[in-house]
């Protein structure tokens, strides 16, 4: 499976990574749009929210739960952050393996 996010679970590429469980991992973005700027993945290879089935519920909690604590841990859970899913083509989402972006550390702009 030719997936970068896959690979970066699987620690076949380096990533930062500042989170992981059995089932999801967190690691900083490449390209950072603010100060902290963290993507949240399932292990498993998910494409995007369309792709979701009734068995991920509790997954999608759990991901944001993750991003909750990530957010405490990071010290951005007072000032405020954003998450965001982007999915498909006309919200520019490039990697085509579910993340949720946790977005923060300064006052975000609104598109
Ligand atoms: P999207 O635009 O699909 O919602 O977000 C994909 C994100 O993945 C982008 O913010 C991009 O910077 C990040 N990204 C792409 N390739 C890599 C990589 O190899 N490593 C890391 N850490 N982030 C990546
Ligand atoms: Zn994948």
């Amino acid at each position: 499976m030719d997936c970068i996010f896959c690979r970066i679970a699987k620690k076949e590429i380096p990533a930062e990574i500042v989170y992981e469980d059995e089932l999801i991992l967190a690691f900083k973005d490449i390209k950072p749009v603010a100060p902290v700027h963290i993507l949240i993945i399932p292990k498993s290879h998910i494409p995007s929210v369309n792709h979701l089935a009734m068995e991920d519920k509790t997954l999608m909690g759990d991901l944001i739960l993750v991003a909750q604590k990530i957010a405490k841990d990071r010290s951005v859970d007072k000032s405020g952050y954003r998450l965001v899913l982007n999915i498909g083509q006309d919200a520019g989402q490039t990697v085509d393996h579910l993340h949720l972006h946790l977005i923060g550390g300064h006052r975000l702009p609104w598109a």
